[in-house]
């Protein structure tokens, strides 16, 4: 039973040291942190919705390419995939917290079977 749940644990620990996607697509050129409203500028490029409106009240041109903004669109691709990412990092914050109880109780397991292992070495010498 021990073992089993030994090589359960293992198994376990190597799912999650894979690799997470990368979240940089999502980030604001302007305020520098995840999207919430992302929008394209009529230059292609892509900022949050708050952040390009308060920087078009002081000037009409784009941060990154100077060039005049005349229009903005939605970019609901984007934020779904933004929300999608959002709600898998919630996911993964909470697989997280079981994987370190689960890691917690792991530890005590084998320890206690060393010691159990070592009690039957002992009496059968
Ligand atoms: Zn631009």
């Amino acid at each position: 039973m021990k073992t089993i749940l030994l090589v359960g644990f293992i198994i376990f620990t190597k799912i999650y040291a894979m690799d997470m996607p990368q979240s940089q697509d999502f980030i604001c050129p302007i305020s520098m942190e995840i999207m919430e409203d992302p929008i394209s500028a009529s230059c292609g490029h892509i900022f949050d919705r708050k952040s390009i409106e308060a920087w078009l009240n002081e000037q009409n041109t784009c941060p990154i390419c100077r060039k005049i903004i005349d229009f903005l669109s939605s970019e609901t691709i984007l934020r779904e995939k933004i929300r999608q990412y959002k709600l898998n990092e919630q996911k993964m914050a909470l697989e997280n917290t079981k994987r370190q109880a689960w890691e917690k109780v792991s530890q005590q397991l084998f320890e206690e079977f060393c010691s159990d292992l070592r009690d039957f070495v002992r009496k059968t010498q």
